[in-house]
């Protein structure tokens, strides 16, 4: 059967505090899967629930179609690799990866066999002789990994596992996590606060805000049809536009300067090399940003503009008007 996991109607509190708040998610099996939030907004509580930490007050988590909402976490077909990985200090790489497998009397040669064959999946087949405090905060993040994918689990789950490293680190990790990811066909549960590396590495992202999740979607439909001010705003850069009564996320990129429309006065102009990003006061009152590739025009503080966009560009926002009359 197929590993999807299949987490419904999930709350947990912690005394007065509500981490989680009737959270459903299908993530179905070979997937990349993102929880992308703001911190508090109970990614990590979710993921603990679904790693069998954590006994949900309400709800049920089934893996492959099977209940175990309250297995033990060990039984669960199931890792997961934190942030703020521990390594065994006095072992070595080779002896940190297997040593899950020896603690469960997986024979030495077959131990040896799998501890080799990950390290090289994770590109560290030189560095099984090596202590943790020989490598680089990159390499000790792959032995973690390699830690928690040698005995080959149904799903990984992996709470803002790239949060130490530095922005060129973790580029080049996101980069490499995804195709081991497709490379494995391992479904990955991945939690995150920052919105491009969703956006860049996940095959679906839910957006948490306070406990709830706001949507649910690919990271295209994510970024260009947020459904609430709050997806459009924690994702990406958006305008709030309000008309007739409606409000609308327009993103940035979607306006053009044209020859009519939305009449309005160049107030400042933010030179980003690829783009150009011009701050806008329209004669109704609003502030707007437009990004515009650096195509030679040049446009200069005060100057008069008009701005126009598609009638698709502008996405309504849940709880307006328009869209309560839709509903
Ligand atoms: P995130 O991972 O999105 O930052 P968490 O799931 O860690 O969010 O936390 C959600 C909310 O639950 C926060 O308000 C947090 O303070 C609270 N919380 C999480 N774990 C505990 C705990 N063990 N005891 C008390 N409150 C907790
Ligand atoms: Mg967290």
């Amino acid at each position: 059967m197929a590993a999807d996991v299949d987490v419904r109607g999930i709350t947990k509190a912690y005394g007065d505090v509500l981490a989680v708040d009737g959270v459903d998610l299908t993530v179905p099996d070979g997937s990349f899967f993102t929880l992308l939030g703001p911190s508090g907004s109970g990614k990590t509580t979710t993921l603990r629930v679904i790693a069998g930490f954590e006994r949900p007050d309400a709800g049920s988590v089934s893996l492959g179609g099977e209940d175990i909402t309250f297995a033990p976490p060990y039984s669960r077909d199931v890792n997961t690799v934190f942030q703020d990985y521990a390594l065994f200090p006095h072992m070595t790489v080779t002896e940190n990866v297997g040593y899950g497998l020896r603690v469960k009397g997986v024979g030495r040669a077959e131990r040896d066999a799998a501890v080799k064959d990950v390290l090289a999946t994770v590109g560290l087949a030189e560095y099984g002789g090596r202590k943790p405090v020989q490598l680089s905060g990159g390499q000790r993040q792959r032995v973690a990994l390699a830690r928690s994918i040698v005995n080959r689990p149904k799903v990984l789950l992996l709470d803002e596992p790239l949060g130490a490293l530095d922005l060129k680190l973790r580029q080049q990790m996101q980069t490499f996590l995804k195709s081991l990811q497709r490379d494995l066909g391992m479904t990955f549960v991945y939690v995150t606060h920052d919105q491009e590396e969703a956006l860049t590495m996940s095959d679906q992202v839910a957006v948490f805000n306070n406990g709830k999740i706001e949507q649910i979607g690919t990271p295209k439909e994510i970024y260009e049809r947020p459904r609430t001010e709050f997806v459009a705003d924690f994702v990406g850069t958006t305008n709030l536009v309000e008309r007739d009564g409606c409000r609308y996320s327009v993103r940035p990129e979607r306006i053009e300067f044209a020859e009519a429309g939305e009449p309005g006065t160049i107030d400042d102009v933010i030179f980003v090399g690829a783009f150009t990003r011009y701050l806008v006061a329209t004669d109704r009152g609003e502030r707007l940003t437009v990004v515009s590739q650096n195509d030679g025009a040049r446009l200069a503080p005060g100057a008069r503009v008009y701005l126009g966009w598609g009638e698709d560009d502008a996405v309504p926002m849940i709880g307006s008007r328009q869209e309560q009359q839709e509903g």
